[in-house]
């Protein structure tokens, strides 16, 4: 059986080329015998080197490649064609204004009865946007919006409105704007709760806590940061940081992700400075760090000077 493409056989040094790889006279080229002995391409064949360089561009994988038009110098490279990248999915920012007029709200009205009064707490609304959903009755909408203005999408839950808890039982209230509208193709790319404000207080250090809650607690009792939530103890990574570039930003981890939260730093965005408080750390007693108490439950509960106490 022979072949309509070979190598071409040895006949003088002149059957023997310069590699197209390793650069050494070495390399033999591929002929097409039903057409005259004519060569290919210069860079069809293959070196005699099989150590050192090993290359060899066979006429089938040039022919797959040229009808990709693209000329190889050197060795081939294979072509792995990419989608086009997906643009992020945005929420209508009418739904926003929409879940602010309804305030039938439990953590809302956790905020007012319990812990800060009416004024302090229409002032949150207004700063953080807490919407409210009719998804469950009284349950919370934290939007994401991100530095322009963006809706990334919100996030609904549920709290008891006495204590300012979660309710998770019998299962656990958590949903989605994007899903309760049923939005089609819904390209979901989040960002921190409370980012819309960071250009708004440019000058003040940011902080970041795991849960939206805990964001709009801590404004109230340490507003001399702008206080963002990332959501969930992972959300804490390289490509979710980069919007905070030139800032510096305190991170207030859970009791439960202090070690997760301190190893992470490194891999951090290096666009901003970061700290990493240990108040938590050093305050806590065994019962409260199996709780995994936030900073939140702290600022409520305890009567300490946090002012001072945070970095000391
Ligand atoms: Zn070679």
């Amino acid at each position: 059986m022979s072949y309509r493409f070979t190598l071409e056989p040895y006949k003088t040094m002149k059957t023997i080329h310069i590699c197209p790889n390793c650069e050494k006279r070495t390399f033999t080229r591929y002929i097409d015998t039903e057409s005259n002995n004519e060569y290919l391409h210069s860079n069809v064949g293959k070196c005699s080197r099989q150590i050192k360089c090993n290359y060899h561009y066979t006429p089938k994988q040039y022919f797959q490649d040229t009808n990709f038009k693209i000329e190889y110098k050197f060795k081939p490279v294979q072509i792995v064609k990419q989608p086009p990248p997906k643009q992020p999915s945005f929420i209508n920012p009418s739904l926003v204004d929409k879940s602010l007029e309804n305030n039938d709200n439990n953590f809302i009205h956790f905020l007012e009865t319990k812990l800060f009064g009416k004024e302090i707490t229409k002032e949150l609304i207004k700063e953080y946007k807490i919407g409210t959903s009719n998804v469950w009755k009284g349950s919370t909408i934290f939007w994401q919006i991100d530095t322009n203005s963006k809706v990334k999408t919100g996030k609904i839950m549920l709290y008891n409105k006495d204590t300012g808890k979660r309710i998770k039982k019998p299962y656990n209230h958590i949903n989605w704007v994007h899903k309760t509208e049923k939005i089609n193709d819904f390209n979901l790319e989040q960002c921190y709760f409370g980012l819309h404000l960071i250009n708004k207080y440019k000058d003040l250090p940011i902080a970041i806590v795991e849960s939206e809650k805990t964001a709009i607690i801590s404004s109230v009792y340490l507003p001399e940061f702008v206080w963002l939530a990332c959501g969930s103890i992972n959300n804490l990574t390289k490509e979710k940081t980069k919007v905070l570039k030139g800032r510096n930003v305190v991170l207030f981890p859970d009791l439960r992700g202090y070690q997760l939260w301190k190893n992470k730093i490194p891999q951090l965005s290096k666009l901003a400075n970061y700290r990493i408080s240990e108040l938590l750390e050093r305050k806590a007693t065994e019962y409260e760090k199996k709780q995994g108490y936030d900073l939140a439950d702290y600022l409520i509960n305890l009567n300490i000077d946090y002012k001072n106490a945070i970095f000391s």
